[in-house]
């Protein structure tokens, strides 16, 4: 049993320190250049071997036959950032040989929408990454230490990102062309990402609070911890994928994948 002073005590005495730790932060060596980096637990290489040998966990049930589609195609105007094409990551190096980005067709639709709104404000979305292979999501796990894995997802129950349902983004502005600041960099593994973080600048937040509100428009839902995350509403119905954009093909306005190249239903 906790008496209300204590409780208050607690949450004060968390709050401070996790102000703390976010302010240790700012001028930690872990960001240079806007980019977070992360040392891997074991080389990365190392890791890519690990994960492209293992398999995706079997899941039971009855999912929808995937159908990803290509955003660049469904909308022409949807900038791309994958920063996981480039070494401009929280690992610093490629993990995609290609920058592209596919949702399931209902989910890039619903993303055009929230462009489009966000168009009239006077923004455009950039996205970072969307469908996500598995075995990208077991290295991520495998790089990150302990006390940051909240920030990645477990590979035993898979990302939604793998399921083609997940989309890591910003915005920028539709005038300067430049990415509006928000109150972490992408990808930071500090309480600064958290959609909720009290700091920042007004600005910053409001920057957030814009991205937020069209998306949530739209079905898709914020994860926690990440203000540039969003999982789309119908994510349970699709399985986890561990197709390699090098394997997907490049069908005009959607791409079907070859149901041989599932490595699970
Ligand atoms: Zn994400």
């Amino acid at each position: 049993m906790t008496t209300p002073k204590l409780r208050l005590s607690l949450v004060l005495l968390i709050s401070s320190a996790t102000l703390l730790y976010a302010g240790r932060l700012q001028s930690s060596p872990e960001i240079s250049g806007g980019i977070f980096h992360l040392k891997p637990q074991r080389p990365v290489e190392e890791l890519r071997a690990e994960a492209l040998r293992s398999t995706p966990p079997i899941e039971l049930g009855q999912f929808r036959k995937p159908d990803l589609v290509e955003l660049v195609k469904v909308d022409p105007t949807i900038r791309l950032d994958i920063r996981y094409a480039t070494d401009q990551n929280f690992l610093g190096t490629p993990m995609y040989s290609q920058a592209r980005a596919f949702l399931q067709r209902p989910a890039a639709e619903a993303l055009v929408r929230a462009n489009q709104k966000l168009h009239a404000e006077g923004y455009g979305v950039v996205i970072h990454d969307a469908y996500r292979p598995w075995y990208v999501t077991k290295m991520f796990w495998d790089a990150t230490p302990d006390d940051k894995k909240i920030f990645v997802a477990d590979p035993a129950s898979g990302s939604k990102h793998n399921r083609g349902c997940a989309i890591d983004l910003s915005i920028y502005d539709l005038r300067t062309g430049r990415e509006l600041s928000m109150p972490s960099v992408y990808d930071e593994m500090t309480p600064r990402s958290f959609a909720e973080y009290p700091g920042g600048t007004a600005e910053e937040r409001q920057h957030r609070a814009t991205l937020r509100g069209a998306m949530e428009a739209e079905g898709f839902t914020i994860y926690p911890n990440e203000w540039w995350h969003y999982d789309y509403k119908d994510w349970k119905e699709y399985p986890i994928m561990n197709v390699r954009f090098e394997d997907l093909g490049g069908g005009q306005g959607g791409i079907r994948v070859n149901k041989t190249q599932h490595a699970v239903q």
